[in-house]
């Protein structure tokens, strides 16, 4: 039995008609997500769900009703992206309220990885293992990582695709969709022009915190900054984020996201600049604190990769195989 005390949820109304559902997370450093309920007619839109663990749909029930609501008001159920703690809990919802769910096509990230999780862990073994990873930190890895779950109680597809052209109706108006990969292949984010108000998901935190999907897209790195300028070219006056407290600064926000982007790029520019190195060898000049060998192998190496591939891609690095296992260098432009 854990000693930490859990976190009860809670329903935040910032606006009328729009509530912020804090719902809680077991996990370290990321103590909340967001869910919120839009007004809709007779009842709620409701965005993103929530990780599915022991007790999350009482804790979702707890916070709907602060909000004067159940989980049989939800008209219609849209998720962000398809990471666990937005769309886990998105089957239980369907089945209670009988509602829709929209997101976006490109979900494999999630319901490919989930449908498939030994042949999904193996790949991943098999990506630390050229990427350098010594054989006692990849055990490590191995031992805490192995039959880990997704918190993701049931895998469901959307009945709707939600791509740009698609709206979304509530009570404050209609929400159109733009597509903001990078964080995640799945991601959109849901703009209310009128009152500029925007749903971020992870796109866009009150805090910088940058984590790619590796290995589902060709450049998550590079789609995340293009889709900084999706988000740069909206009018927004509230972001609503999918962690943290909504947040005003738009402009300051995206451009802080790019700095970071661009910053962590020079390290690994640098990194590899004087000679071949493994990206395992580079992770700790991306991750600026001593992490647990299992999250420097499952979050730094990830976010590391995303930024040599990116540089491979603008002909900036360069990687040799030997051994199977991947060096990389730096190009001559
Ligand atoms: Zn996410
Ligand atoms: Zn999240």
């Amino acid at each position: 039995m854990s000693a930490r005390r859990r976190e009860l949820s809670r329903a935040d109304r910032v606006l009328p008609g729009l509530w912020r559902l804090r719902l809680p997370l077991p996990w370290p450093g990321v103590p909340h997500v967001n869910a919120f309920a839009i007004a809709a007619v007779d009842g709620v839109v409701l965005v993103d769900t929530g990780l599915h663990e022991p007790g999350a749909m009482r804790q979702l029930e707890r916070a709907l009703d602060q909000a004067g609501l159940s989980v049989e008001h939800v008209r219609l159920l849209v998720c962000t992206h398809a990471h666990s703690d937005h769309y886990g809990q998105a089957a239980p919802i369907m089945e209670r309220s009988g509602c829709e769910l929209w997101m976006h096509p490109n979900h494999a990230h999630m319901t490919k990885a989930a449908s498939h999780p030994e042949r999904t862990f193996e790949r991943r073994l098999e990506v630390a293992r050229q990427s350098g990873v010594p054989p006692r930190a990849l055990a490590e890895y191995e031992s805490a990582r192995r039959n880990q779950g997704y918190g993701v109680a049931e895998i469901v597809t959307g009945d709707r695709d939600l791509v740009p052209g698609v709206e979304v109706s509530t009570d404050l108006g209609t929400w159109q969709v733009h597509e903001t990969p990078g964080h995640a292949p799945s991601h959109v984010v849901l703009h209310q022009p009128e009152r500029g108000l925007l749903l971020s998901g992870d796109h866009l935190l009150g805090r910088v915190s940058l984590y790619y999907d590796y290995g589902w897209s060709p450049d998550p790195a590079g789609e995340f900054l293009s889709s900084l300028d999706v988000v740069d070219g909206l009018d927004v006056q509230l972001i609503l984020a999918g962690h943290g407290r909504p947040v005003r600064d738009a402009p300051a926000l995206i451009e802080a996201n790019r700095q970071a982007v661009r910053e962590r790029l020079g390290r690994v520019r640098s990194a590899i600049a004087d000679g071949p190195r493994t990206p395992f060898e580079v992770v700790p000049e991306v991750i600026d604190t001593e992490l647990p060998p299992a999250m420097m192998i499952g979050w730094g190496l990830s976010e590391t990769l995303c930024y040599l591939r990116h540089l491979e891609l603008s002909g900036e690095a360069e990687k040799a195989e030997e051994d199977g296992t991947e060096r990389w260098y730096a190009r001559e432009p």
